[in-house]
């Protein structure tokens, strides 16, 4: 059971595998005025760059479930780096359905809702799992301007316009679904480029060691038509943002 094969391959050298720089995973971790010892559940956890850094810097515990075997390897070796593998756990596995025995005063999926079947789901799923009190976490893409076409979407890589909202309809959306927006952290273009431009090089350096991969050609032709697409599209056409919700 794995993920993909081309996400090992471009995001192998990600930390954090969504537009945030570290500097806005630390601001979104201080937002949330987290005490020491709350439990974190992260559905979608990548490289576990949130849970162990929040670890370290506000002493939170976690546990961390996700499909690349690759980024579950990494994240636990990150934990070893930062003093905090007593602190955070990193499971391997499908986090569709995942529902923790103890229950968390965080329980989030950044940039992975697809996990519990979209946003409405995904919330559902992570308030089984949710303390009372609790906040849940939603990363999740806007229309930063709406795409005037249909090409456009897809030039996103999204199916259509409507995969996405705009910013003051997602929030209200939170709403519908029975939850309080508490706070909310934006990613910047800055961050889209550290997402996106960084698998680039990373493409590059595996396609130098690996030119005779069944997955070369696809590689060479991402990394030929992955700039332009970026920089005409999702750079300009859609926003990212985490948001902290707490039932109503
Ligand atoms: N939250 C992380 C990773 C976001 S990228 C971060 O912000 O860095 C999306 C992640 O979802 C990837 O790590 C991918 O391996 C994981 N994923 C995809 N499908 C999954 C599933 N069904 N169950 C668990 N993880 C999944």
């Amino acid at each position: 059971m794995d993920i993909p094969r081309i996400f090992n391959i471009s995001e192998s050298a990600h930390r954090i595998h969504n537009p945030f720089t570290p500097e806005k995973l630390a601001a979104l971790g201080a937002a949330l005025r987290l005490e020491p010892g709350t439990r974190v559940l992260d559905l979608g956890s990548g490289s576990g760059e949130m849970l162990c850094t929040w670890a370290r810097d506000y002493r939170i515990t976690g546990t961390g479930v996700d499909m690349s075997g690759l980024f579950t390897q990494q994240a636990k070796l990150r934990a070893e780096e930062l003093g905090v593998s007593d602190k955070v756990n990193f499971i391997h596995g499908d986090a569709a359905g995942y529902v923790s025995e103890e229950k968390a005063g965080v329980a989030a999926c950044v940039g992975a809702t697809w996990i519990g079947g979209g946003v409405a789901g995904t919330i559902s799923l992570l308030k089984q799992s949710l303390a009372p009190g609790g906040i849940i976490l939603i990363g999740e893409p806007y229309w930063r301007q709406l795409p005037a076409t249909e090409e456009i979407a897809k030039g996103c890589l999204a199916h259509s316009i409507s995969d996405f909202m705009a910013l003051p309809e997602l929030l209200a959306s939170f709403g519908r679904l029975g939850c309080g927006v508490v706070e909310m952290v934006l990613a910047d273009q800055d961050g889209w480029d550290r997402y996106e431009a960084a698998k680039w090089l990373t493409m590059r350096k595996w396609l130098e060691a690996n030119p005779k991969d069944e997955m070369a050609k696809e590689v060479r032709a991402l990394l030929d038509t992955e700039p332009v697409r970026f920089a005409s599209y999702t750079r300009e056409y859609l926003g990212w943002g985490v948001f902290a919700l707490m039932p109503r």
